[in-house]
């Protein structure tokens, strides 16, 4: 019981519906992981249609040598949505995760939170349904075998995320850490990947259509060499998302037409940090919207540099907002004041005092 206001009845905007990690579980369970990804990716597109109504920045970041923690604003001019997020490639050896976040959406009219949730897992459902979004329109036609290197936290939401919405059935599995693509393996037994592990990235990449590198490592590192990848490849590049911290030779990048997010961002986070700052890039909100083109041809190397961008984490605020009221799956968060004077702030908290609402015994 919270001790609001005298005599009154807590107002249901002074509650705030929170989604926990629980209850982000039952969410996705409630619908099933692969309409959760497609509604998802729906709601991405929806806002990459509407870009120029958002209010874009480069996220801003606080760099420790270990990682980074992230804020990731956006507005439509109604609703306002941030993130919260960090990267940490050294978590894992503590038993920590790398990619850790939660966020709010809000009613810009009242600046009033209208949902608080988790993000850690809502991260990962995203950026491999912006992923997979973006393969749509950049993939070979009719691929069908995705390589996967960097089999950590987000790997198995890539994977089902390309099954669902690319076509994809067979994956080639590599990591560093044979463990982890063990632990992938497991969990997608019964879920209709046909799955092999490889001990080589180069095995790992042999015949892939689509090459994703997902690694978590805070360095410029070569993943793929410019002698791995062959012509018609599409590479889904999302580990390097960071200043100091790409995945592909620069040698790729130069033979790669590159899609990008939002380039303000991609051009100090991703891989485009390698090269010169006027390095052609088209913007996907653009391929979405039918004012560029996509692949265009079977020998094109499509590329993309993918960092995650604030208009995707407010889709993903925008589509938990509105499965709640479906799945009920939410608490209500006493997050905000809500005294019978709007004014009489000071008198809510003496009157919980003469109560003796949470006094020292
Ligand atoms: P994780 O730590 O759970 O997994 C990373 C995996 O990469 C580990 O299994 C590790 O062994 C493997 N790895 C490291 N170096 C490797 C190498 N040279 N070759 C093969 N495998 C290697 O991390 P995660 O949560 O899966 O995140 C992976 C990366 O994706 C991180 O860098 C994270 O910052 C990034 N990320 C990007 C986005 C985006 O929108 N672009 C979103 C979320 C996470």
């Amino acid at each position: 019981m919270t001790f609001k206001a005298a005599g009154k009845a807590p107002s249901d905007l002074a509650f705030v519906p929170f989604v926990s990690v629980d209850n982000m579980m039952k969410n996705v369970a409630a619908i099933g992981v692969e309409a959760f990804l497609s509604g998802l990716a729906d709601y991405i597109e929806e806002d990459f249609l509407r870009w120029e109504s958002f209010d874009k920045k480069p996220r801003i970041p606080a760099h420790a040598p270990q990682g980074v923690i992230e804020l990731m604003p956006t507005s439509d001019g109604e609703t306002f949505g941030f993130k919260y997020v960090n990267g940490h490639p050294g978590n894992t050896r503590d038993g920590l995760q790398t990619v850790t976040g939660f966020g709010v959406l809000s009613d810009l009219s009242t600046g009033y939170p209208v949902l608080f949730t988790e993000m850690t897992i809502l991260t990962a459902l995203r950026t491999a349904a912006n992923s997979a979004l973006a393969a749509k329109h950049l993939a070979p036609e009719g691929a069908t075998t995705m390589a996967i290197i960097g089999n950590g936290a987000q790997s198995d939401f890539q994977c089902l995320a390309f099954k669902s919405m690319v076509g994809i059935t067979k994956i080639r599995a590599y990591d560093i850490d044979s463990d982890a693509s063990v632990r992938l393996a497991r969990n997608l037994a019964g879920s209709g990947l046909d799955l092999t592990i490889f001990k080589t990235p180069e095995e790992a990449i042999e015949g892939a259509e689509i090459i994703t590198t997902v690694t978590a490592d805070k360095k410029y590192a070569t993943i793929l060499t410019d002698n791995m990848v062959g012509p018609g490849v599409h590479i889904n590049a999302i580990g390097g998302d960071c200043p100091g911290k790409t995945e592909l030779h620069r040698d790729i990048l130069l033979r790669s037409d590159i899609f990008v997010e939002f380039p303000d961002q991609t051009r100090v986070e991703g891989e485009l940090q390698q090269l010169a700052a006027d390095h052609p890039v088209t913007e996907l909100w653009q391929v979405y919207a039918g004012k560029a083109s996509g692949r265009v041809s079977d020998s094109q190397i499509t590329l993309f540099d993918g960092v995650g961008f604030a208009v995707e984490d407010f889709a993903a605020l925008r589509f938990v907002r509105d499965l709640l009221p479906k799945t009920g799956h939410h608490e209500k968060l006493d997050l905000l004041a809500d005294p019978d004077d709007p004014r009489d702030l000071y008198g809510m908290v003496l009157r919980a005092g003469a109560a003796g609402n949470g006094a020292a015994a």
